[in-house]
């Protein structure tokens, strides 16, 4: 009997899900209805933040961040090299530069050395912002990047797309939650199919800022305003915003899917446990991304970095061998500073740490639906691609 294929990652939508879509398409909100607060305070309760603002994904969630800061033109925004493309792009949608700065190679985040260089690099740019990727769900070391963001009169926002549930203990003072605001100015999600809780396309961010929680609504419904005390009929827009809504429908599937999410977490680390005892048997061809100690990851992404060059195979190779024996991979990311249009605008840059972890990085399936025995198919696989007899 052919076996199921593996996704490297894929949502997890049951019955109730589906109910809970049904009944908010008879109701009479599709758009704009009491879904989207309910959703936004459930999410806002979740990770601890003091306001959640919805949005129709993460991208979308980045770029109403910007907006809401006023970043613009004549701003330059760090972002690490590897991570999603959306994290760069959202500087360039508000017409700022970009800065790429390097990653620790054993655990693809933005390290606090990483940022001091890529400040250093940045020179007399007027930085406005900061972008650190919570890559994997892996925490980044967010109260030295705050401490160099304020230096450098910066504002922290988190691309928390990976990291829904993830939490640090022993990082600061007091334990957190990534996105509870304590130490970012705003933190966005993403909820595509992929991440830890799905709404087809989806997105939030969260702050702790009342002022900025009313910028973000503001500019994801077109910059309209009314004023109190105005007639009825009345908006005004006294600066442009854009249709960034996430409509009642898709917030009752995220309202749904966030009952579930502690199961969901703890079932990926569950399985993420299983993996690293089983990766052991291919130690030190394969090496599971590190954790930090203060670091509870809610692991996004299940990622392995591999010598190839030992191992003497090419990733490609590895990849088809896995795809053969019905195991999905993906490559988490390919440098962004390596694109076309950033190396056209920027020229080449020699970023050693994340080259020498998109050289070696591979992401396997992990999502909550996977069984025990998945993961254990997927790390033999792992080894018969790789030549090694476990
Ligand atoms: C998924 C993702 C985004 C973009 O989210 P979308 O909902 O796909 O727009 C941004 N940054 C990172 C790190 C992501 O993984």
């Amino acid at each position: 009997m052919a076996e199921d294929f593996l996704p490297y990652g894929r949502q997890s939508i049951d019955d109730d899900d589906i109910a809970a879509v049904a009944q908010a398409l008879r109701a009479d909100f599709l758009t704009t209805g009491p879904t989207v607060d309910a959703f936004e305070r459930t999410f806002a309760e979740h990770v601890g933040a003091p306001h959640a603002v919805a949005c129709s994904n993460g991208t979308a969630a980045l770029h109403l961040a910007m907006l809401a800061l006023g970043v613009g033109a004549g701003d330059t925004v760090i972002v690490p090299s590897v991570t999603f493309l959306a994290t760069a792009n959202c500087a360039r949608y508000v017409g700022a530069e970009v800065v790429f700065a390097d990653v620790d190679p054993q655990s693809g985040v933005m390290t606090p050395e990483a940022l001091e260089a890529a400040l250093a690099r940045a020179g007399d740019a007027r930085v406005a912002a900061i972008l650190p990727v919570h890559l994997r769900g892996e925490v980044c070391a967010l109260p030295a990047l705050a401490q160099l963001a304020e230096d450098a009169g910066a504002v922290l926002v988190e691309d928390a797309c990976h990291a829904l549930g993830s939490r640090a203990r022993g990082l600061g003072p007091d334990d957190w939650t990534v996105g509870d605001g304590s130490h970012a100015a705003m933190a966005c999600f993403s909820f595509h199919p992929v991440k830890t809780i799905a709404t087809a396309e989806g997105g939030m961010v969260t702050t702790a800022s009342d002022a900025l929680a009313g910028r973000l609504k503001t500019l994801r419904s077109h910059g309209m305003v009314r004023p109190p005390g105005a007639d009825p009929w009345w908006y005004e827009m006294p600066e442009i915003g854009f249709n960034y809504r996430l409509p009642d429908v898709l917030c009752a599937l995220g309202l749904s899917q966030l009952k579930k999410l502690d199961g969901f977490v703890a079932r990926r680390r569950s399985l993420a446990a299983r993996y690293a005892a089983r990766l052991r048997a291919l130690s030190p061809l394969v090496e599971p991304a590190t954790t930090e100690l203060w670091s509870d990851p809610a692991l996004h992404l299940m990622t392995v970095l591999i010598d190839f060059e030992t191992a003497g195979r090419t990733r490609a190779a590895v990849v088809e061998a896995l795809r053969s024996r019905g195991v999905g991979s993906q490559v988490h990311y390919i440098p962004v500073h390596t694109q076309p249009y950033y190396r056209q605008r920027y020229g080449d840059l020699d970023l050693p740490g994340a080259s020498a972890w998109y050289d070696r990085c591979l992401s396997l399936p992990l999502y909550p639906a996977m069984r025990d025995a998945d993961v254990d198919r997927v790390v033999d696989a792992l080894g018969a691609a790789l030549g090694i007899n476990a």
